[in-house]
């Protein structure tokens, strides 16, 4: 392990980095006070030449799992055994981070910020070191967030990034890929306006970029922290960065989509977890009056991928087990086979309270 520190340049910081090593990097990025902002990464140069995969993580403070999985991702990686490059930088947004909260007061969300400003607000500098140093070098890339633990693990998609984007999507390997709507730059169903990093990477540079929503925020999960690690080794399979093949799903969620409504205000107890697959009839939750003390049970009414299962407050964040009546609790997909070439990613319908 080497340790470096470059000054911002719109050369690959890894030009001159050794192959076969790993480098940990710090990007220094000017504040709008003066004060210079450390934002620190890996380079993993293989010991032969192929394609750079960039992978960061945290644009947003509550999304914690995605440092852990690539810190997890640079120790798992051997230069002797890749051919590229693997750039990796665990906390995009160290702003948000130090917040303690989804976005940091005053700034701007930096997932609609690209391809960020050198001269702009600190969160758009920070995202223009990024892009300029790191992610317009890439051949692919991958931007962890985080979503509440009532969702199983997804990949979000746009249709402005789908041509170009929906195999890299494909081969990360997650069972649900949904297609969250808005046209990047303009004003979205649930999003905030922005530019985010999947269309300005499809849009600027031609390159596939995709976001993964794994399951938690705010605290880290071991399966989630596992999905994201082997999601980034699958993708590098594909790439061709290392030997062997991408491990497939065993299935993808599609076609018919339910969600399920609470019949009556009540307390919601999820009797499964998201991301199960349930057959028809399973119990997925159960429901207590608050007046009545009757309980009613929420019952699948086919076969499919558990994607949502429970409530939570609309701040997108705050999970709370108190339904009101008519209220989403269970959302449900059915599945397909994984290599089923009529399968397209689900459209997401859900009165949406996710900030991704
Ligand atoms: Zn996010």
């Amino acid at each position: 392990m080497t340790s470096r520190t470059a000054e911002p340049s719109p050369e690959p910081l890894w030009t001159d980095f050794e192959p076969a090593s790993c480098t940990r990097f710090s990007l220094p990025v000017e504040q709008k006070d003066g004060t210079v902002l450390p934002l620190p990464g890996y380079v993993v140069r293989g010991a032969t030449s192929g394609p750079t995969l960039y992978l960061h993580a945290s644009q947003h403070g509550t999304e914690l799992n995605g440092i852990k999985a690539i810190l997890d991702i640079v120790a798992a990686t051997e230069p002797t055994a890749l051919s590229g490059t693997l750039v990796a930088v665990p906390v995009a947004n160290p702003l948000a981070i130090r917040s303690r909260s989804y976005l940091p007061e005053g700034e701007p969300n930096a997932n609609r910020a690209w391809p960020g400003d050198p001269q702009g607000e600190n969160v758009q500098r920070i995202v223009h070191a990024l892009f300029d140093n790191l992610v317009r070098h890439a051949d692919a890339v991958l931007d962890y967030h985080g979503i509440n633990a009532r969702y199983a693990s997804a990949i979000w998609m746009g249709e402005p990034e789908y041509d170009i984007a929906i195999e890299l999507a494909r081969v990360f390997g997650l069972p649900c890929i949904e297609m969250v709507g808005g046209k990047g730059d303009q004003p979205k169903t649930f999003l905030k306006p922005g530019v985010d990093v999947r269309v300005c990477c499809a849009r600027d540079l031609s390159i596939p970029a995709i976001t993964v929503e794994p399951r938690g925020e705010m605290v880290t999960r071991p399966d989630s922290v596992r999905e994201l690690v082997q999601g980034a080794f699958n993708v590098m399979r594909w790439l061709g960065m290392l030997s062997g093949e991408p491990q497939a799903p065993p299935f993808r969620a599609g076609g018919r989509r339910v969600e399920l409504a609470a019949p009556m205000e009540g307390l919601y107890y999820a009797r499964v977890e998201p991301g199960e697959l349930v057959d028809e009839g399973t119990v997925l939750g159960e429901l207590v009056s608050f007046t009545t003390l009757e309980v009613e049970r929420i019952i699948a009414p086919m076969h499919g991928f558990v994607y949502m299962n429970g409530p939570y407050l609309r701040d997108g964040h705050t999970l709370n087990d108190i339904a009101d009546e008519g209220e989403g609790v269970v959302i449900m997909w059915e599945t397909v086979a994984p290599d089923d070439a009529s399968w397209r990613p689900p459209a997401h319908q859900s009165p949406a309270k996710s900030k991704g």
